[in-house]
């Protein structure tokens, strides 16, 4: 391990460098630099970066994998990718040739330790000292291979950052055992564990909203909110990844993570600070609090598990044409056991069990081949004790608060109103804040901005190995109920908004899914 502690870290969240030559001088080492991660999110995001005017004008930037190619022929085959997956005002030849210069190209198996010298060799030959930053984009089994040969080959002066990608395990043992051995050579202040969903803008700024505002905080606890909803809903497949995610699922790969990070930044006491043990700490305090499902019962009870058949899936063209197409079975997808029994949708009602979330049911799901893709946050307020109106039943249903965090990101907030006209008819709507109409400048993509961040030494939007043990060991019981087959697995259409328990599980409270009051 390295012995310098000093690592330059925890620096607050809203401490941005102003100007681009503020900001560190950097060497972003990507190792998988010609994978799928790499070329088609990780790249294109330093792309927008860079044309942007972000990145320190002398940060380089560094493809990384066992291939022998060339600069230029890394080039070649990045530049088709960036440009179909970066969004950028200008993608001109000239913004792309001044990126091309940042970039280098180098061959490292990340198992020879005489790769890394040669690396830290060519890393030494240029004049400026600069940061060096490892992003691991490869498989979690060549995280510690890859952290010894960074330390042995005295790549890491005591500030160097390590980015660390999911999976990071499928239960608690196999994540302890990634982050005690990535332990043994960083420290936890230079590990940057990615959940790419707390780079989003909306995430964020359900915390500028919660925390920034008086007018959310009075309402927010158990006295006035009925119930919380988060739901990730995807309507693509495997996408011929069958064979990664048949045995890990959709508990594993969504729930564990993203959604319980989600339910995070919900539920989180207002930190101290916006520096990163202060929000981690309070993100961890609501994962302890969830209320553990050990017993079987109560795993049925509240949890659904369902697996995708054939179905028919609906997109919308940029035309506004409606394209139907027929999608397989997940079972018959390549690289999926036939008789697979792994879950590609889950529906949790889970419990906080503290003063302010007592008594107020959080619904979460994730599912694969739904209806479409969209992930929102939705709470539920309570209605009002004694009702002096009266309008449908759609218009009077109680105020929610609707935090969309894709495809499009916004907040509304769902109010009663009154119809226009000479009745004192409830008319439901919604105060709007759309933030691609109202908020004018460039948006950044989640994995631009948690690059920003690494680059400047920010922690509090990544997760600490704290949080990753408390996640996994409240999924646990579930996992390994649902290994046991003792909880049935329920099939849905492709298509659906997944199998029909899961509304009986919200249902059964006399509460729906928002899609079904709010369409
Ligand atoms: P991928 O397309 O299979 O790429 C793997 C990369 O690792 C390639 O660049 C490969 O390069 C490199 N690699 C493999 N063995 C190596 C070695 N011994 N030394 C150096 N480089 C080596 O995988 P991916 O989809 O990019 O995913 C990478 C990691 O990120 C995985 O753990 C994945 O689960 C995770 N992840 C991926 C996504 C995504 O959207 N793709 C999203 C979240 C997390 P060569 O074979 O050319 O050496």
């Amino acid at each position: 391990m390295s012995t310098n502690t000093n690592a330059n870290v925890n620096t607050n969240i809203s401490n941005i460098a102003k100007h681009p030559e503020q900001a560190p001088m950097f060497d972003l080492l990507f190792f998988g630099g010609t994978g799928d991660l790499a070329m088609r999110k990780l790249l294109p995001s330093l792309f927008m970066a860079h044309s942007a005017g972000t990145l320190h004008p002398k940060g380089r930037i560094w493809g990384l994998s066992r291939q022998q190619l060339t600069t230029e022929q890394y080039l070649d085959i990045l530049e088709k990718e960036v440009r179909t997956h970066a969004k950028v005002a200008d993608a001109s030849q000239e913004v792309w040739q001044s990126f091309c210069q940042r970039i280098h190209y180098q061959k490292v198996d990340v198992t020879e330790l005489n790769d890394f010298n040669a690396l830290k060799t060519t890393l030494d030959s240029f004049d400026n000292k600069q940061d060096v930053i490892a992003y691991l984009a490869i498989t979690p089994k060549l995280f510690e291979v890859t952290c010894k040969n960074l330390v042995d080959a005295k790549l890491d002066d005591g500030n160097m950052r390590v980015v660390l990608e999911k999976p990071m395990g499928t239960d608690l043992a196999s994540s302890n055992a990634i982050n005690d051995a990535v332990a043994q050579y960083f420290h936890e202040q230079q590990l940057y564990r990615i959940d790419h969903y707390l780079g989003k803008e909306s995430v964020q700024n359900l915390l500028m909203l919660r925390f920034s505002n008086i007018l959310f905080e009075p309402l927010w606890k158990n006295e006035w909110i009925d119930n919380v909803q988060i739901t990730i809903a995807e309507d693509l497949g495997v996408e011929g990844r069958g064979g990664f995610y048949d045995g890990i699922g959709a508990l594993r790969d969504m729930m564990q993570n993203h959604l319980l990070q989600l339910v995070c930044m919900v539920a989180m006491e207002p930190p101290a600070s916006m520096d990163a043990d202060s929000i981690r700490s309070e993100k961890l305090k609501v994962l302890k609090s969830l209320r553990p499902m050990t017993a079987i019962e109560d795993i049925n009870q509240n949890s659904v598990r369902g697996q995708y058949t054939k179905g028919i899936i609906s997109r919308v063209d940029e035309n506004n044409v409606v394209n139907d197409s027929v999608v397989p079975a997940y079972r018959d997808e390549p690289n999926v056991n036939p008789n697979s029994q792994t879950e590609t949708f889950v529906a949790i009602k889970a419990h906080i069990d503290n003063w302010r979330w007592a008594g107020v049911p959080f619904y979460l799901r994730t599912g694969k081949r739904m209806q479409e893709k969209f992930a929102e946050i939705v709470i539920t307020f309570k209605d009002v004790p004694h009702k002096l109106f009266s309008g449908t039943p759609q218009n009077m249903q109680p105020n929610r608060m609707v935090i969309r965090l894709q495809p499009d990101e916004s907040i509304r907030l769902y109010v009663k109103s009154k119809k226009l006209g000479n009745s004192m008819e409830v008319q439901r709507t919604f105060l709007n804040l759309n933030f691609h109409e109202i908020l004018q400048g460039r948006r950044t993509s989640a994995y631009e901005r948690l690059l920003q961040d690494v680059i400047e030494s920010r922690l509090p939007l990544f997760v600490h190995r704290d949080e990753q043990a408390a996640a996994w060991q409240w999924v646990e019981p579930i996992m390994e109920a649902w290994a046991k087959d003792e909880v049935p697995l329920y099939k849905y259409s492709a298509g659906s908004y997944g199998p029909v328990q899961s509304y009986e599980l919200i249902a059964k409270d006399g509460r729906t899914w928002k899609e079904d009051v709010l369409m």
